[in-house]
């Protein structure tokens, strides 16, 4: 059994295993089998070092453990560490772990060759914000900026990766929303109240309707099962979009294909991503 899986806290609400096992099944790669790892932060390393010896390629990382994944790793490649944080962990024959950090290529290949030469927004400073800024840079892109609701996050993080910092959101040709605003109201309907959180959600952003107009190209990392207000918004003005999932996985994909040097299934894992009921 070669095993495969998603370490994280929580992790309950993970895509990524129907993802990767609607994937192994479509190439015929029986013995193959990618799980949900729930493990707490304190017993992160411990469980990370033990993967070798309990049979797994490898694995992914998730919300908390991105860093500590890193940490964890004998070897790292120089995007992993330029960034500071691993979301993919790959087992050598001794034990021993290699961290690579596919979000970035992840999100890069899903915008599509919307990179080089444009003015780039980045919202939030957090973990995936790092992998974001770090990778548009080195997608090419003319200027990164960086806005976030605690504005010393961003002065920090645009110091240490070598983007600007603004007070407010200004116009550019690319805009991502690396926060979680947006994860709220996943499971509501629409209708009138689903409007007026729709204002309210953009306003934690930032942003009001009209403004997210001025984006012709608009990435949410958050995934559901509805459009994010900042999405939805997008769409309304015309601009091309890149939802949560596709970025999911575009990550998820690379990965696959670290591990068992095999062309991953994209369209086949986008589905597999869709049809996964939503989880609270
Ligand atoms: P994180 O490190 O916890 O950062 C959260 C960010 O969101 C911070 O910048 C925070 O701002 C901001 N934020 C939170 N609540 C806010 C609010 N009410 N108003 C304004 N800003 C708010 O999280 P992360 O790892 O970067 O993940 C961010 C989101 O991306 C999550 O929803 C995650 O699920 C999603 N994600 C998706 C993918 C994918 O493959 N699609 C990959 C990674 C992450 P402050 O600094 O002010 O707190």
């Amino acid at each position: 059994m070669a095993r495969l899986g998603v370490l994280g806290w929580p992790v309950a609400h993970s895509r990524s295993p129907a993802m990767h096992n609607a994937a192994l099944a479509a190439l015929g790669m029986e013995g193959w089998r990618y799980q949900r790892l729930p493990v707490p932060p304190a017993l992160f390393e411990e469980t990370a070092r033990a993967l070798g010896d309990s049979g797994f390629v490898g694995a992914n990382v998730t919300i908390p453990h991105k860093r500590a994944a890193l940490a964890v790793a004998v070897q790292a490649s120089e995007a992993a560490r330029a960034i500071g944080a691993a979301n993919t962990l790959t087992c050598l024959p001794d034990g021993t772990l290699t961290a690579e950090n596919t979000d970035a290529p992840g999100l890069i290949a899903a915008l599509g060759g919307a990179v080089a030469g444009r003015r780039a927004l980045v919202l939030g400073a957090g973990g995936s914000a790092r992998a974001a800024v770090w990778g548009l840079r080195e997608a090419g892109a003319s200027e990164v900026s960086i806005w976030n609701r605690t504005p010393e996050r961003a002065e920090a993080l645009a110091r240490e990766l070598g983007a600007r910092w603004v007070a407010a959101p200004e116009p550019a040709d690319l805009l991502v929303n690396c926060t979680s605003v947006g994860l709220e109201g996943a499971l509501e309907g629409s209708g009138v109240e689903r409007s007026a959180t729709d204002g309210e959600a953009l306003n934690q952003l930032g942003l009001t309707f009209d403004q997210v107009g001025e984006y012709s190209n608009v990435a949410d990392l958050v995934y559901r099962s509805t459009p994010t207000p900042l999405l939805a918004a997008a769409r309304a003005h015309g601009s091309r979009t890149v939802d949560g999932l596709e970025i999911l996985v575009a990550q998820g994909a690379l990965s696959f294909e670290l591990w068992t040097g095999r062309p991953a299934p994209r369209e086949l894992m986008d589905r597999a991503a869709r049809e996964e009921p939503p989880s609270a």
